[in-house]
Order: structure tokens, then sequence, then C-alpha cells
């Protein structure tokens, strides 16, 4: 997706033409297969296709929306606009080059022509390649080899557009696309919490330089803290280029250098998202193999009622729960508690990563395909560059150094706001006196915990054993 009208390389090559625009938004829920779009993303979708569209039609142009395949609504739409050429960002999802491919040899038949602008990433995956020609495994040296490339382009802002002024097409609405149901009441609060599209990416961007930023190296892995940008859905569904959060990150830096170490580690977060594209764009089963072969006969035992009580934030676990109840009422997960939660479900519950990953995908407002893979195999092991096996989370120290004022799972978990710092994250050890003067009945009012910690570490690192023996 790239949804937006500044520094969009497709889109001024299109104005370079000369041409009057069509702006054209077209939703294809066949090729991405098992990948269509999750609900949490749809609900950003459809508010983001309305900011769009509103900032078109305030330079008096018209956002035309279709659903469908792309190769057929596109050679329509050229037929009857008599257009001579499509422009479009490139992309890395697997479906993505066979889509290409597609809306190219339909238009070639009525001697339209395609072309694919960069876009979406600061270096295109062909540009970062290790000294033998392969892709880079490891992210350290992935990271140092982009740095020594040439800066990213810096960002051009809007063209001066000029909309195309037939009106003889007859796409569909916003409405008509379905991309939110009334059943949806979990997403109420979210227009409190979220601005989709161009300007409210601008005004997180703004925010995060004017005051998260100063914060960013230590106070991002603690999720109480306002310290990162939340600029991720945002960056997702390409409503601000990444090369022009790259150049106002440097640019902050420039008129505040005691901003550089702050600066430099949230790049290399962006860095991240890079490398996650760039080994989706290498290995596109990387959202549905382990990465690692040894992986592959890994032995998942979890249950269904295991991975309700995840879902539903009822673990017994206080940081695991705040994290999944976090997801389900705001569509985000803070980044430390992905890890903790993730790493629960696949190491104390044992269940498969590719069960998680789903509802991730389900559920995130960023959820994308590349980096909730990556994530996840990170947490599970078998990624490229993953988390050693046997680091495994303790849910229990994890809430206690991240969250030590338990400020995140009050807010998240508030039948516990009553218990006392030391017992928050071990509501189980609590004597029963501390537990009545806090109002909680274990079991009753927050459940036990469903495993014990020190059984689940140990039976995690059985099955382990298991694969790295054979
Ligand atoms: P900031 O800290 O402000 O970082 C700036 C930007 O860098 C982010 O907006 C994001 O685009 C990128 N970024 C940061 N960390 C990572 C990372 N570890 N990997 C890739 N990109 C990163 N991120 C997604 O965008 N979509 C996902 O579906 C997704 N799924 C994840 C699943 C798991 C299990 C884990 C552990 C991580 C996942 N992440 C995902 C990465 C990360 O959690 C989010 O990008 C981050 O929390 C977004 O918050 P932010 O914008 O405030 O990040």
């Amino acid at each position: 997706e790239d949804l937006r009208l500044s520094d969009l390389p497709g889109l001024a090559a299109a104005v370079a033409t000369g041409s009057p625009i069509l702006a054209c938004y077209i939703l294809d829920d066949d090729s991405p297969g098992d990948w269509q779009m999750g609900a949490a993303s749809r609900w950003w979708l459809h508010h983001s296709l309305a900011a769009l569209s509103n900032d078109i039609e305030a330079l008096g142009g018209e956002l035309y929306c279709a659903r469908g395949r792309p190769e057929k609504i596109l050679r329509e739409l050229a037929d009857c606009t008599g257009a001579r050429q499509v422009f479009c960002s490139s992309h890395y999802e697997p479906w993505s080059a066979v889509s290409e491919e597609c809306v190219q040899m339909s238009l070639q038949a009525i001697d339209v022509n395609l072309e694919c602008h960069a876009g979406s990433l600061l270096w295109e995956p062909e540009q970062v390649m290790t000294r033998s020609g392969t892709p880079f495994k490891v992210f350290t040296p992935f990271w140092k080899a982009c740095r020594a490339l040439m800066e990213p382009p810096r960002p051009f802002g809007m063209a001066a557009l000029r909309f195309w002024e037939g009106k003889a097409l007859s796409g569909v609405s916003l409405g008509e696309l379905k991309l939110i149901t009334t059943s949806q009441d979990w997403t109420q609060s979210w227009p409190e919490r979220w601005q989709p599209g161009e300007k409210g990416a601008e005004v997180r961007l703004r925010e995060f330089l004017a005051e998260s930023i100063t914060r960013y190296g230590k106070g991002r892995d603690f999720p109480a803290v306002k310290a990162t940008s939340l600029l991720s859905p945002h960056l997702h569904f390409g409503e601000i280029a990444p090369n022009r959060v790259y150049h106002s990150v440097r640019e902050a830096v420039l008129l505040k250098p005691a901003l550089d170490l702050e600066a430099e580690k949230f790049l290399s977060e962006l860095g991240w998202r890079e490398f996650s594209r760039h080994l989706l764009f290498h290995y596109p089963q990387l959202p549905e193999k382990p990465f690692k072969s040894s992986f592959i006969n890994f032995q998942w035992a979890g249950t269904p009622e295991t991975l309700k009580a995840w879902k539903d934030g009822q673990t017994g676990y206080p940081i695991v729960d705040a994290g999944m109840r976090e997801l389900q009422q705001t569509g985000y997960m803070h980044n430390r508690v992905r890890m903790v939660a993730a790493s629960f479900l696949c190491k104390h519950l044992l269940i498969d990563w590719r069960v998680g990953e789903r509802w991730f995908w389900d559920s995130l407002v960023d959820a994308d395909l590349a980096s909730n893979a990556s994530g996840w195999q990170w947490v599970a092991g078998s990624g490229a560059d993953a988390s050693p096996y046997f680091r495994i989370f303790n849910p229990t120290l994890q809430g206690e150094k991240f969250d030590k004022e338990g400020l995140y799972v009050r807010r998240w978990v508030p039948e516990l706001s009553g218990l006392p710092d030391r017992y928050l994250y071990k509501p189980w050890a609590a004597p029963h006196s501390v537990l009545e003067e806090s109002g909680i009945t274990l079991g009753d009012d927050y459940p036990l915990p469903i495993v014990d910690h020190k059984i689940a570490r140990e039976t995690a690192l059985d099955a382990y054993a298991q694969i790295k023996s054979a």
C-alpha cells in the first residue's frame, strides 16, 4: 500500500509526463491467498483511504476505488479513459511480483505501459548484498552495508497534481469495499488513539521528533514510557515514506548533536524493517516455514484451551496478559511486550509460532507480512538472525524489569491494580492477607498461572534438545 501523495516516486513520475492523473486504489483479496488482510488492518485501510480521498478531493480530484483483479480493472480503466501509462510502487510480498506481471501483460496487450517505482524501502533488495552477491542473513552486517551505501533519496514533497476530469467511471464507494463491519465493537475507541492517513503520519513524526526521541535509546524497552514513534501502521500503509522519516531524524541530529545515539538506535530499528523485507524478498516462505530448517520437526504441544487463554489475556502472567489485552483493545502492542507474549506462546505453551503469527496478523493495525514473520521467527529461535532458543523470557522478571512501577500492567489488567508492586508480577506468591486487602480472589478475579514457569521452561528446552540432536 502507498496511501500518500508526498514523496511518492511513482506519482512524481506520472506528474512528469504532463498528462492528467487518475488516482486509483484496487482492493485485491485474491492475490494474497491465505494472507488476505486481517480485520485490524482493514479498519486502518478504510480510514486511510477516507483520508486520502479527502486530500485528493481538496485538490480537485477523485480517488477511484475498485475491488477485484488489478489486471482486469486497470485494463478496463485504461480502455475507458484512454490512459497510456500506469504507475505504481514496487512491493515485496511474495504475491506482488506475480500480480505485477499479470498487470503488465494485460496492459501490454492494449499498448499501455506499466512503470513500477521504488518508494516503500530505504534501499531496494538488490542494492544490499554481501560481497559474494548473496543476501545477508545477519542484521548487523546488513545494516552496516546499508549505511555504507549512498544515503536514501531525500524526500521531495508533493508534485503539482493535475487530475483527470472525466466522469464516465463507476468505481465502488469506500463503504462498498466493506472493509469495516458493524460487529467491530472492539475498534470503537480506536479513532481516539489513531489517525490513519498522511496527516496523521506527519503528526506522529513531529511528535516523536519534538518529544519522544530524547528518550528513545533507553526508554524504548519500557512499555509505560512514551519513547517510541508509533509510526509502524503509517509506515506499513505507506502513509509516510521511510526516507522522509530517515532524513527528518538525521536533520534533528544536525540541529541537536546530543540526539545522535538515540537517533542511531531509532534508525537501526528502521533497519530491522528493511532487513525483514529483504529477507522476505529472498525467502518468500518466511511467513510459513522456519528459516532454520532444523526447526521443521519441532514438536509443538499446545492445547486449544491454553491458546484461548493467551488470546484473551488470561494466562495468569500479568505482563503477558497486559500485552494481549493492549493488542485487543488498541490494535497495537509495545515491542518489548510483543517479544514476551510471543515467547510465552511458543516456549511456555509450546504452541506453533505460526498460530501466534496469524493472531497478530488479524489483530495488529501494523500487521506486516515481513516484520511479523521475522518477529515471530526471531522469538521462536528459528529465524535468520534469531534470539538463541535457550533464551527463554521469564515473564515475571520481564515485568519487574521493564514495568517496575507497574503502570503498564495496572492500565491493562485493572483487576490487579490494588496489588503492591512486589506481587504485581507474581500474584500467586502474594500472602492470602495481601490478596484479600487488594480485593483479589485468584482463580476468580484473575487466573492462576496456566503453566508453571520452571516446568514450562524445562519442557521447552527438552523439545529443543530433540531437534538439536536430530
Ligand atoms: P519504533 O521503535 O518507533 O520503531 C520505528 C519503526 O521501525 C517502526 O515503526 C517499525 O516500522 C520499525 N521497527 C521497529 N522495530 C522493528 C522490528 N523489530 N522489526 C521490524 N521493524 C521494526 N512490526 C510491524 O511493523 N508489523 C508487524 O506485524 C510486527 N510484528 C511483530 C511481531 C513480533 C512477534 C515482534 C517481536 C515484533 C513485531 N514487529 C512488527 C516489530 C515491532 O514490534 C514494531 O515495529 C514496533 O513495536 C512498532 O512500534 P513503533 O512504531 O513505536 O516502533
